[in-house]
């Protein structure tokens, strides 16, 4: 992409309102303007993102055996009426009437949609397990929208629900998530930690909240150290196989969130050195609560024993839009995002610092051509600019590296390579540079 045609919108200065850094960042970057309270214009930049965050997350629901759907963000009120949520729910739910005053609301999450869509299709555990997601923006009417997309009021959410013959199924199907979660956050570079938590409105027994640590996260989390350094599965872990291992590997150690927190169990289990109480950013929340929708709903399996039973159920939970502030408040220093590579809006970038140099634009465009060619959708900044201003935007934008090039270097053979994660450097010759770029 050529920064000459692209649409960056970058701001000199930090707006007022924003008052974290990730949110800070967003905007002075170009990556989001907000259109209304809590509702944001995903710009050119942060929809790169956004887009490369959404694809990690489905790659690993894929992995797991999830299968993608797409429902509607506008939903009758009467399966919800149905479940018993509708009045529970409260002022979170944007509820609207259409022209023949039929009553709608713009869905704040998905499972009773998903169980009418069950019930009018599977009758029989042979059809089971299944777990069905979908990535789709959602909408909460949030008391407090603040911190940018990381508490939005429109959102996007990666949202699967699984469906089992019973409980011990169930539970099996709620590992894979699990496992999958580690995986999918780690691919993004971050380190989620699987904490106990409260099941809420959604109901249930067995939650986990996907945690990370962060001082400008909202909720207050404690845990052992042990589990937030673990690494994750992998993605050569078998989805069939017995997951319960790696489940219990990690829930063995203490890690709460503050509605679950018990101060004397964790001075008891982990030892003063080891004791993680810090402040954490939700990024993803799974649970499993058996019936609690599929009765209501009707929503009946037959079982191998050949009576009918309502279908257990989980639901898995993914912020992804939340994803973008809360790897930025991780991967950051003073000069802008640092994104880790999986993400990163574009892998590579070139820049000119002479735009209508003869030699410069000759060599800018030979290099912007041939990591084009290796697939690496490289950023050439072409623009007419100061070379400062170049070289500050490329910081703030945090491309992964970048390939400098300027006429006294070139005179000399050289150009330099700049690697924002490591912070290093260093001049080489412009086939050097290529080969360390791709
Ligand atoms: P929170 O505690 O932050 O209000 P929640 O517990 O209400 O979140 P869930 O119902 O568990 O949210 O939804 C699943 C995921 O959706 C959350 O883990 C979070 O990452 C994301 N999410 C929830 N609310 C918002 C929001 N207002 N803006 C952005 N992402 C959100
Ligand atoms: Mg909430
Ligand atoms: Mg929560
Ligand atoms: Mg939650």
């Amino acid at each position: 992409m050529r920064l000459s045609k692209f649409f960056l919108p970058v701001l000199k200065e930090t707006p007022a309102e924003a008052k974290i850094i990730s949110h800070q960042l967003m905007l002075r970057a170009g990556m989001v303007k907000q259109t209304g309270s809590g509702i944001y214009t995903w710009l050119p930049l942060g929809l790169r993102v956004l887009k490369k965050i959404e694809n990690i997350v489905r790659e690993e629901q894929n992995r797991a055996g999830a299968i993608e759907l797409l429902m509607p963000t506008i939903q009758p009120a009467d399966l919800w009426k149905e479940s018993g949520r509708y009045d529970a729910y409260g002022k979170e739910m944007l509820r609207i009437t259409d022209r023949h005053d039929r009553e709608m609301l713009f869905g704040p999450t998905n499972e009773e949609v998903i169980t009418d869509i069950f019930r009018s299709y599977v009758k029989s555990y042979k059809q089971l397990p299944l777990n069905l997601y979908h990535i789709q923006w959602k909408f909460r009417d949030e008391i407090r929208p603040r911190f940018g997309v990381m508490r939005g009021r429109e959102f996007l959410m990666k949202d699967a629900y699984s469906f089992d013959v019973n409980e011990v199924e169930a539970r099996k199907s709620y590992y894979k998530m699990f496992c999958a979660y580690l995986n999918t956050f780690s691919r993004m570079g971050l380190k989620a930690v699987p904490m106990r938590a409260d099941t809420g409105p959604i109901g249930g027994d067995l939650s986990h909240e996907f945690i990370i640590l962060a001082e400008t996260g909202e909720s207050e989390v404690f845990c052992d150290a042990e589990l937030v350094n673990m690494p994750p599965p992998g993605l050569d872990l078998d989805f069939d196989s017995d997951l319960l291992g790696e489940f219990e590997k990690r829930t063995q150690y203490y890690a709460a969130t503050e509605e679950m927190h018990d101060q004397t169990k964790f001075e008891s289990e982990v030892p003063e050195e080891r004791r993680v109480s810090a402040r954490g950013i939700e990024v993803g929340h799974i649970f499993n609560f058996g019936t609690k929708y599929s009765e209501p709903m009707k929503a009946k399996v037959m079982t191998p024993e050949g009576k009918e039973a309502p279908v257990h159920m989980g639901s898995y939970g993914v912020g992804v839009s939340r994803l973008l502030g809360a790897i930025i408040e991780a991967c950051h220093d003073d000069k802008g995002v640092i994104w880790p590579e999986e993400v990163a809006p574009f892998k590579s970038a070139v820049v000119n610092l002479r735009q209508g140099d003869e030699a410069c634009d000759k060599a800018c465009e030979d290099v912007y051509a041939k990591l084009r060619a290796t697939g690496l959708d490289p950023m050439y900044d072409d623009r007419d600019d100061r070379p400062g201003a170049k070289l500050s935007t490329l910081e703030l934008i945090g491309i992964p590296k970048a390939i400098v090039i300027g006429p006294r270097g070139l005179k000399n053979g050289v150009v330099e390579v700049k690697d924002r994660i490591s912070g290093v450097t260093e001049e080489m010759s412009l086939d050097a540079a290529l080969n360390k770029l791709t």
